[in-house]
């Protein structure tokens, strides 16, 4: 891909948005009437807002409601064979439902593929069935269709109807009805908003498939994924549920440690749990290995701030200087006065163990079995909880990083250097190697701390 593909594509990311599908909806109501399926007439100009939901009730919904808060209506075609949703799942049932509420019309997104039609005559039978299956799951009249995949034998049946249901493909909208459609995610054809702002069709139909809309520009794929994600995570989390309901075991969930890193990291455990049900074990070590050493330069970070009243720019060089390796748990042990076994209830040698662990799988120099990486991420994520309650229950302790001012210290002058004196005053508790120190010291003023 070239540089310039590369930032058209981007661009073009950027259409999909549910902001500029706002946009959308505004520019066409200043030159269009919108109109439904059942009530074409060609004395005004108008529009016909179509959506073939293909991987998003969830998206729809959105997309309704940003519609009925702009005073417009469209329809939305639904597919019984979906492989994205489920119409007769509750919830799914439901947004349905709320989208009726919401004053929009439902058509049947028909997918010809799953009977493997092959002649004109059996479209009939089958549209006719759909559309009593789908009126008497949604308590809705359904008045009109659209194939889903159009294959070139099904652009050639053109009858006005099939089933009863007007079709949206036939020869009568093919050739008085302009048609524009955002299909891949992407403009193959005509952009939409280029077409509605030129307004040179007088009677036009849009086609949208609501899962290409999202809240941040996205590729294709992404929006896709993050459809197909939200459900998977919605669907494991009713299962986890209703086992904590009905007051069940949850064999082989993360053991009672994990439900510590949930509280504490949110979506992010999300993730975590993801790695460990798929059984990269080794991922896991790893990443709650970065959480846990993020929650301890963060707690040194604050008492450095808070308590030595160290500037931002001291603390900001000396923990990002390359010259200079913190031993970040002996950092916060000196700190905090207190021992490793004090706070986490285990050896510090067994915490050098599990580190050195970490590094070489970091490195790839180590077999591990999932026996002792599960003992492992037990241990670490223990290590985590004691920290964050010893901190939490510090007379000095922040419960999270903030900014200056927030923490009073926007007076505080700059130059002083009192974290690189406590360095110094520390080193030998710490276990700084001297020489490292010599270096940094010689080098400091590359790293901003010239005075
Ligand atoms: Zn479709």
């Amino acid at each position: 891909m070239t540089e310039s593909n590369h930032i058209q594509i981007k661009l073009m990311n950027q259409d999909f948005t549910v902001e500029q599908y706002r946009e959308l909806l505004s520019i066409a109501k200043r030159s269009y009437q919108f109109i439904s399926y059942d009530k074409i007439s060609f004395e005004q100009r108008f529009i016909l807002w179509r959506h073939d939901v293909d991987y998003s009730m969830n998206r729809s919904l959105r997309l309704a409601e940003l519609e009925y808060e702009e005073g417009i209506r469209s329809t939305f075609f639904v597919n019984p064979h979906c492989e994205f949703y489920n119409l007769l799942e509750k919830g799914q049932n439901k947004i349905l439902r709320r989208i009726i509420e919401l004053g929009h019309s439902v058509g049947l997104h028909f997918d010809a593929e799953y009977y493997g039609v092959k002649s004109e005559t059996e479209l009939d039978s089958l549209i006719e069935l759909e559309s009593k299956y789908l009126q008497e799951w949604i308590g809705t009249q359904i008045k009109v269709f659209s194939f889903h995949n159009p294959t070139p034998f099904l652009l050639s049946c053109e009858k006005e109807t099939y089933g009863g249901l007007i079709n949206c493909y036939s020869n009568f909208f093919k050739s008085s009805i302009s048609y524009c459609s955002d299909s891949n995610g992407y403009w193959r054809f005509r952009r939409i908003k280029d077409v509605l702002e030129a307004a040179s069709d007088s009677f036009l139909q849009v086609l949208t498939h609501p899962g290409w809309w999202q809240e941040k520009p996205m590729t294709p794929r992404e929006r896709i994924f993050r459809c197909v994600d939200s459900r998977a995570s919605f669907v494991m989390r009713s299962y986890d549920d209703a086992l904590m309901t009905h007051g069940r075991s949850n064999l082989g969930e993360l053991t009672v440690e994990f439900s510590f890193l949930k509280q504490k990291i949110g979506k992010k455990a999300d993730l975590i749990d993801y790695q460990w049900m798929r059984g990269e074990f080794i991922g896991v070590y790893i990443d709650i290995w970065r959480i846990f050493e993020s929650q301890l330069v963060k707690s040194c970070r604050i008492w450095f701030r808070k308590i030595l009243g160290s500037s931002l720019e001291e603390v900001n060089s000396i923990f990002q200087s390359s010259l200079l390796t913190l031993p970040m748990h002996r950092v916060f042990l000196t700190i905090y006065q207190s021992t490793w076994s004090y706070i986490t209830k285990s050896s510090e040698e067994d915490f050098l163990t599990w580190q050195k662990l970490r590094d070489d799988l970091v490195h790839g120099l180590h077999y591990c079995p999932k026996e002792k990486l599960e003992e492992g991420i037990i241990y670490i994520v223990s290590v985590m909880r004691h920290l964050s309650e010893f901190i939490e229950s510090s007379p000095t302790s922040l419960p999270r990083l903030q900014n200056n001012h927030e923490i009073g210290l926007t007076e505080i002058e700059s130059g002083e250097h009192l974290f690189l004196k406590w360095l110094i005053d520390n080193s030998v508790e710490i276990g700084i190697d001297d020489e490292m120190l010599k270096e940094f010291l010689n080098n400091k003023s590359k790293v901003r701390l010239s005075n």
